[in-house]
């Protein structure tokens, strides 16, 4: 890989293929149900019966439109619907449609930051409106083809040539897909195919301006799996060409379990597909007062989330980033700071640590949360007011989740009250001081470590509910320390 490197720039354009997140289809009103039946979400005008005509989902346009307006793309008040023709079973028009000569948004950009922290815009140069096929599935002798997926509207969103490495274009994909998510433009469930990834991907020599051949890895739905495909790629170019053979133009398919590329067509120079307008539709028609309107429907998108988390609530990036990388956790969050402003710090400690880690262990996400955004408030404010210890509310924490309890009240029932009684501590400390001398010596001469032995003893004595702080400024006090 180094070799190559040293004697090639990597060179990767991607395609997206994002499915709007529509209540039905592009042309229909079949409902878009995932775990609908096999051909039970089907119609006339999805399965292309003669005489049936499309009508246009306002929601599909809306939804691309609000795509194009947050990457700063130019949106056409005018644009247009091609045919694509190919036949395939599960294509039952034997054309799809979608925007070759006039899509809806062009010139767009998404700023992404490497883990250099260098940032660097990638060029969005389109982003079109089209329609999903059917599915097949092979069996031994025979498939199975499933149309209820058959005109379910997508939007293509087509990078310039602007990547450089996998880093870059994964990194380029997790913003898309999360600004994807925070817009609800799509729902982004990469394993049920929501958002699908295509790498065009050429090698050329250092300090080279011309590209390339290309090849083309299609209908990848995972990061890691375009993390992979673009290094197999990386490396199977580089070899062909150092060995003075040329690399062909193919599409290719990648097979994650060999982690190696696939050729599933060798592409003269370009694939016939004979565009041209589609005859049954109307052009789109978009005043630019709608596309105003629609503009105020923009949510905040994670990046400019991530540095208000870092500048209003003190938080470290990473932690910020953590916080974003889903729009209901950010909103969870946030909703824990408002009820309780003074702990934001805090708040993001605990759900980043624990209440993640109790729901990865449950399978569960963050909107089936057993601890509510209260719950958390309050849990922090016991800490807070020192009924509580630290130490206390993390054996809390488990029967907050497995009961959906509130910590007050576990708090009452378990008699886990922090002890304030300083006369108590005191008194106990005075009897711990009388039998340790050594360690009062050594606490004297500055090991501040021993301080912990005094603490856990004094917890030992009271049942773990004596208050930490308190106990440790009390001492602190009583052999004339410094505090
Ligand atoms: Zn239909």
């Amino acid at each position: 890989m180094d070799l190559i490197l040293q004697k090639y720039e990597v060179v990767i354009g991607l395609e997206v293929h994002a499915q709007l997140n529509t209540l039905t289809k592009m042309w229909c009103n079949c409902e878009i149900l995932k775990s609908a039946y096999e051909n039970t979400k089907i119609c006339q005008v999805c399965t292309a019966q003669p005489g049936a005509l499309p009508v246009l989902n306002k929601q599909a346009v809306q939804l691309a439109v609000l795509t194009g307006l947050a990457h700063g793309a130019t949106i056409h008040e005018q644009s247009s619907f091609d045919r694509k023709n190919y036949f395939y079973p599960d294509l039952p028009k034997g054309f799809q449609i979608t925007q070759f000569y006039r899509p809806i948004c062009t010139d767009g950009a998404l700023e992404i930051e490497l883990k250099s922290g260098e940032k660097k815009l990638i060029a969005i140069n389109r982003i079109q409106m089209e329609e999903d096929t059917g599915k097949s599935t092979h069996f031994g002798d025979y498939s199975l083809i499933n149309l209820n997926r058959c005109g379910v509207p997508l939007i293509e969103i087509i990078t310039g040539p602007d990547m450089r490495s996998a880093e870059e274009a994964t990194t380029y994909l997790k913003n898309l897909h999360a600004n994807l998510v925070f817009l609800e433009v799509c729902k982004g469930n990469l394993q049920d195919g929501n958002f699908r990834c295509d790498v065009n991907l050429s090698l050329r020599p250092l300090g080279s301006t011309k590209f390339g051949v290309r090849t083309e890895v299609k209908n990848l739905n995972s990061f890691k799996h375009v993390e992979q495909a673009i290094h197999y790629e990386i490396q199977r170019q580089g070899a062909l060409l150092m060995a003075g053979e040329a690399v062909e133009q193919q599409t290719l398919l990648f097979d994650a379990e060999k982690l190696v590329t696939k050729v599933l067509r060798s592409k003269s120079n370009a694939d016939d597909y004979r565009y041209f307008p589609e005859p049954d539709l109307p052009q789109i028609k978009l005043p630019a007062a709608l596309i105003k309107q629609w503009e105020k429907l923009i949510p905040e998108l994670p990046m400019a989330k991530k540095s208000r988390f870092v500048r209003d609530y003190q938080l470290p990036v990473y932690d910020a980033s953590l916080l974003c990388d889903e729009k209901e956790l950010s909103v969870y969050y946030e909703q824990c700071v408002t009820l309780y402003p003074n702990g934001a710090k805090k708040i993001a400690n605990w759900i980043l640590s624990e209440l993640l880690h109790y729901l990865h262990e449950g399978h569960l996400t963050i909107e089936k949360s057993p601890i509510t955004v209260q719950a958390m408030g309050e849990l922090i404010t016991l800490i807070d007011e020192g009924v509580i210890s630290g130490k206390m509310a993390k054996e809390i924490f488990p029967m907050m989740f497995d009961e959906k309890k509130m910590p007050k009240n576990i708090v009452e029932e378990k008699g886990l009250v922090q002890s304030n009684d300083g006369d108590k501590i005191v008194e106990i400390l005075k009897e711990l001081i009388a039998l340790h001398p050594k360690e009062v010596e050594e606490l004297k001469g500055g090991r501040d470590r021993v301080l912990g032995f005094f603490v856990g003893q004094v917890m030992k004595k009271m049942q773990g509910k004596a208050n930490p702080q308190l106990t440790t400024d009390l001492l602190k006090k009583l052999l004339e320390l410094p505090t």
